[in-house]
């Protein structure tokens, strides 16, 4: 195909604003994927990414288009994913583009999430084309949502596509304002290799599988490659176009998308973001914007029963030979025993990597709670990293902690902006700006530090705003606070993997309240369990939970043998996500209280 015939697009929208959909829709009007093939929304192929309904890694779509002016186009759909965590492959793959769809469900408006990669868009230089999706719905409001995009966006909107990717109204539109307003890629055939990798994955039996756009030059099946950022150089096995099932071909041009193996080992050698150029003939300088995705989020990963250990470890190597982002290292905890620390892009990561390690590799874990990264300086000058609460230096050696804060941008309707400001009030967050964003929504700009966030931000967001609430968030920098280590204490010995990092005017409030949780949560034992919270030796706050009543198994005496039984039964289940720590067994919601404090 001559570059003159090729669009590269994407699309940008909110979740449940119809994105799926409406790629669904249009492999099925250009025929790319059969009619009896076609399952519900294709490109999202991960289990759990169509329970969750968010898309999580990228995929790409080639369709061949006959447009009206009677010319064959390649249109070159490429996905991307839909969550915060995620946005540094969200501008990998606006940067393989030309051109985005910015879908807004004309019955909501539009989103934070929206609009950050509205502006993540623009700043690729792509052709943006508004559609308003969902017309069918009774709720539909045209105007209002166009008039909206055109003030907050600043896009033009007189002529915007209104659509119903469900009922198939608007489509062809859709296809021919990609021919004809999304430019063509430039042809620049001649130069030397370069290819942005957008997205990559782990085939056991093909090794890794590289998505890619050409950006200059030429690659054949054969070429010796190089990955400029990982200085790694490969071999091509095969290569191919995605429609979206792969198709083998012999070469790929500038402008074009496609997909290459060539038995990488593990997508840390291939990230995404690098720059493919030939070992040979290698181009001058790689393409611009690479960064290698940084754990910001912590936790500890303890398997519940000890002898999971090496089955943990061998998860983790796998899922990391797909996950670039995703680090651990071995973790000894005096309370968990052996485990690892693990990192995360965010909570959204973490909930996934854990939920992975559960389903596909049937790990029991207990799991504690999340962490960021504490840069502390010692008073000798030392500045150290710290990702493990318990690991923190005391106060003695210390010079000072700082902590990572993030700029959080709230799109919400009016009503809820009391109750938005008073959660960030109370999660330490310094007020930066409020602007009317439209008629009836309101955007708040709040400074917070990230572990005021990483605990359940997102979710106390959308319930006080009953889910009409959206939020968007990036790392603005560190900042030195009065933090303090919480111990806590259980039947008098210290948990480590219990042990947080809080600001020392929250310490009481937290310690109060974690003690009070961890008894509701804690099953009785025969013995009196002491529960306590602790600064230093200083304990602040201290419950207990009674013993155990000695008649529970009495009662069944004498009798009914199979109600003993189901009785124990219920005990074993109970005690399925427990750990055993010192005599006390603690249940895996123990570890995650702190998330439930209010
Ligand atoms: P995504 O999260 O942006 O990928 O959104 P989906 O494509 O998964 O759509 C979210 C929900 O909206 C699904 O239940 C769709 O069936 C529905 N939906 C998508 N487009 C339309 C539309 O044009 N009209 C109506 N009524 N529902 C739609
Ligand atoms: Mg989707």
């Amino acid at each position: 195909v001559p570059v003159s015939r090729i669009r590269n697009f994407c699309i940008i929208a909110h979740i449940d604003h119809g994105k799926s959909t409406l790629a669904d829709r249009m492999l099925q009007m250009t025929e790319t994927v059969a009619q009896r093939q076609m399952k519900e929304q294709f490109l999202d192929n991960m289990d759990l990414e169509r329970e969750r309904g968010i898309t999580i890694k990228l995929q790409a779509a080639r369709m061949n288009y006959r447009s009206k002016d009677g010319e064959d186009y390649v249109l070159n759909l490429i996905d991307t994913p839909g969550h915060v965590d995620f946005s540094y492959e969200v501008s990998r793959s606006l940067a393989a583009c030309e051109g985005a769809l910015l879908v807004v469900d004309s019955s909501q408006g539009v989103e934070a999430q929206t609009l950050a990669n509205v502006y993540l868009a623009l700043e690729n230089n792509l052709e943006i084309i508004p559609i308003l999706n969902k017309i069918d719905l009774p709720g539909s409001e045209p105007e209002r949502v166009a008039s909206e995009i055109e003030e907050v966006v600043g896009l033009d909107c007189s002529d915007i596509i209104k659509a119903s990717a469900k009922a198939g109204i608007g489509v062809n539109e859709i296809l021919e304002s990609i021919v004809h307003l999304v430019p063509p890629p430039e042809d620049t055939v001649e130069q030397p290799l370069r290819a942005l990798i957008f997205d990559s994955y782990y085939d056991p039996y093909r090794g890794v599988i590289v998505y890619f756009r050409i950006m200059d030059g030429t690659i054949n099946t054969g070429d010796r490659i190089r990955l400029m950022a990982s200085g790694k150089e490969y071999e091509i096995d095969e290569l191919g176009v995605l429609s979206p099932d792969q198709i083998q071909v012999d070469s790929l041009h500038a402008g074009e998308v496609g997909y290459l193996s060539a038995a990488i080992k593990t997508v840390e050698n291939a990230r995404v973001g690098d720059t493919i150029t030939l070992a040979e003939e290698q181009a001058k300088e790689p393409l611009p914007g690479y960064t290698e995705a940084k754990p910001m989020v912590f936790c500890g990963l303890f398997p519940t029963d000890s002898d999971q250990y090496e089955d943990l470890r061998e998860a983790l190597n796998r899922l990391k030979l797909n996950d670039a982002a995703l680090s651990y290292e071995p973790e000894t905890s005096s309370a968990m025993g052996f485990g690892f620390r693990c990192g995360f892009l965010g909570l959204l990561h973490m909930e996934i990597v854990q939920e992975r390690l559960e389903r596909e590799y049937d790990l029991d874990l207990i799991t504690t709670a999340p962490s960021v990264i504490y840069r502390v300086t010692n008073l000798d000058g030392e500045v150290m990293e710290i990702d493990n609460p318990s690991l923190l230096p005391p106060p003695q050696e210390r010079e000072k902690i700082e902590e990572p804060y993030i700029e959080v941008e709230m799109i919400t309707p009016e009503t809820y902006v009391g109750t938005l400001m008073e959660l960030c009030q109370s999660r330490r967050g310094v007020f930066k700006d409020m602007r009317y964003f439209t008629l009836s929504r309101t955007a708040l700009i709040y400074e917070l530090p990230l572990a005021e966030v990483v605990t359940d931000f997102f979710d106390q967001l959308k319930s006080r705003s009953r889910g009409y609430a959206s939020m968007e968030y990036q790392l603005i920098g560190y900042r030195a606070n009065p933090l303090v280590k919480l111990d806590l204490l259980v039947n008098g010995d210290g948990v480590d993997a219990l042990a947080m990092i809080v600001h020392r005017d929250k310490a009481y409030y937290v310690g109060r309240a974690l003690t009070e949780k961890l008894k509701e949560l804690i099953p009785r034992h025969q013995f009196k369990v002491p529960i306590q919270a602790a600064i230093g030796a200083k304990v602040i706050a201290s419950e207990h939970i009674p013993a155990l009543r000695k008649d529970v198994l009495a009662k069944c005496y004498g009798g009914d043998i199979s109600r003993k039984k189901k009785l124990l039964q219920k005990q074993a289940k109970g005690k399925k996500r427990m750990k055993a720590i010192g005599t006390v067994d603690v249940p895996q919601e123990a570890f995650m209280a702190v998330l439930k404090l209010e």
